[in-house]
């Protein structure tokens, strides 16, 4: 849920507007962005929002933010690609206000003046800002890496971050995510002689999963294709349109006649084919998760067939991601992860990356963003061993950092927090909702089934209790047995009108055995009529 507010007199800017995958224990919640109720404080002076990159923890909450900011979208044109479907899905007005801009550019906003340099990272075109205002130049890095060697030959521009460095910087944000890792991440290409092994070995498909944004990791799978002539099908929807649009603007490099469809893979012989596919953090609707239980249209699993894992599991994503592998071993095949050959590297530099850009940019002031909070303490540490004349300053969500005269200092806090979304659409979960999810994840469901006489109001047969994930216990055992006899009892003592009436006796069901439960087992679940009509 990235998201920087920078404020100078009437005007302010925002950089990235993203969301965070939910945590599992928010049940069937499916995005998390962030509360934009502290906006409201500068309404109608937000007058530009400016994207580092595309992914999603930058970009995903674009829809929701844009109605507060009065300007335009600045991004580089592959980020831009990857916020307009959000914004068409979402039925957000966009018309004349994404303007595209390139590394070195600069522009002007109001008290700011904007230049944007180009980083390495895991996404095409990733960049960093240095925002200059009156009190000084303030460098938010985006998320990088530093990658010698990028696959697509655009450096880190190391150049103007020193001489940025050399006259002078205020303030350098920078990120933290993999502080607490010793070394060097390393490039996008380190993982060319791990799978140069998977090629040169695999007898049937080589199916690979990773995330649909990691283009270089595509190009380094597309080139190898074609080395060792295989075809290559793109499954599953954003690895479809993600590579469509990398190949459109040319950040993707595609052979001619190498790609096919996954409709048309069953054409081909196992050992010519290489499947991209979503779903490395085993999410149900993907398409590994599918293949994996064969239940994909077109693409089915043998024994010869080889799985790479080309992503980090997401931390509480690895049942999910165990229970895919499980189903494709069932199905015979090999399974490859990142601990057996390096099939993957991260886009988020080690402490040696980030104390290069340290002591390149040597800063007044520094304050670690992006990551958990000890990666922040631990990516301070390497601050203040690198540049002990710099002050480091730790911040929270929602803290007001204020530059003047007289330095930094944290002033108020304002309201920050979460706002869970429920589907694709802008529906809010409210907390009832996530109330009835949690009775149902602690106490589970009551199916009391009720068959009633429409005339007469009378039953037609005993209520039948059906219950799920109720735990056993002999307080709750003898409950289930009696609670049918004592429902009927209950329902004998309503008026006639109200047991003709399906939805009151729904409702009256639903109290009814709610009390029952609570009373004499002090359970909530969570309890569903359903009403015959006879
Ligand atoms: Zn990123
Ligand atoms: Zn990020």
């Amino acid at each position: 849920m990235n998201m920087m507010l920078v404020a100078c007199g009437d005007t302010a800017l925002l950089v990235d507007a993203g969301v965070m995958f939910p945590e599992p224990e928010l049940f069937g919640v499916d995005l998390v962005i962030p509360d934009v109720a502290a906006l409201d404080m500068y309404k109608g002076r937000i007058a530009a929002l400016i994207l580092t990159h595309g992914h999603e923890d930058h970009i995903g909450a674009v829809p929701y933010v844009l109605p507060h900011v009065t300007g335009p979208v600045y991004g580089s044109p592959f980020t831009l690609t990857m916020v307009t479907p959000k914004l068409d899905e979402h039925g957000v007005d966009y018309d004349g206000r994404l303007i595209a801009v390139a590394p070195r550019q600069r522009i002007e906003v109001g008290p700011f003046t904007i230049e944007f340099l180009r980083v390495t990272h895991s996404i095409p075109d990733a960049m960093a800002l240095a925002i200059h205002t009156p009190q000084g130049v303030i460098i938010h890095t985006g998320d990088f890496k530093i990658d010698q060697t990028p696959l697509d030959g655009q450096r880190f521009d190391l150049h103007r971050l020193a001489e940025l460095g050399a006259q002078g910087v205020l303030a350098l944000f920078g990120d933290s995510t993999n502080a607490d890792n010793p070394g060097f991440t390393g490039s996008d290409r380190d993982v060319i002689p791990g799978f140069e092994e998977v090629f040169s070995s695999a007898r049937g498909k080589i199916i690979v999963a990773s995330f649909s944004t990691s283009i270089y990791r595509m190009q380094v799978l597309v080139d190898l294709a074609d080395q060792f002539d295989r075809k290559v099908a793109f499954v599953g929807r954003g690895m479809v349109r993600n590579s469509e649009t990398a190949a459109r603007l040319g950040v993707l490099r595609l052979p001619p006649g190498i790609q096919i469809a996954d409709s048309d893979i069953r054409d081909y012989p196992a050992q010519d084919v290489l499947c991209l596919c979503t779903g490395s953090q085993g999410e149900p609707m993907a398409a590994l998760p599918r293949i994996a239980i064969d239940d994909h249209r077109y693409v089915k699993v043998d024994d010869e067939d080889v799985v790479v894992f080309s992503a980090r599991a997401i931390p509480g994503n690895e049942k999910a991601i165990g229970r895919v592998m499980n189903h494709l071993a069932k199905r015979g095949a090999e399974i490859i992860t990142d601990g057996m050959k390096h099939v993957h590297v991260s886009g988020h530099g080690s402490a040696e990356e980030l104390k290069l850009v340290l002591s390149l940019v040597q800063p007044r002031f520094f304050v670690p963003i992006h990551g958990e909070y000890r990666q922040l303490a631990q990516h301070a540490r390497l601050a203040r061993a690198v540049c002990p004349a710099t002050k480091v300053q730790m911040l929270e969500d929602g803290d007001v950092l204020r530059f003047d005269a007289d330095g930094a200092r944290v002033v108020d806090r304002v309201q920050t927090g979460r706002i869970l979304v429920d589907g694709t659409r802008m529906g809010e979960v409210g907390d009832e909702i996530l109330r009835d999810r949690r009775h149902l994840a602690g106490d589970g469901l009551v199916v009391a089934v009720v068959a009633i006489n429409g005339q007469t109001g009378e039953l037609a047969r005993a209520p039948e209790l059906i219950a799920r994930g109720i735990a056993t216990d002999p307080r709750q055992d003898e409950l289930l047995r009696e609670a049918p006899g004592l429902l009927e009892a209950a329902l004998a003592t309503v008026p006639r009108d109200e047991r003709t009436d399906p939805g009151l006796v729904k409702e009256r069901i639903r109290l009814e055995v709610q009390r029952m439960f609570r009373k004499r087992a002090n359970r909530r679940p969570l309890v569903l009529p359903v009403v015959l009509e006879m």
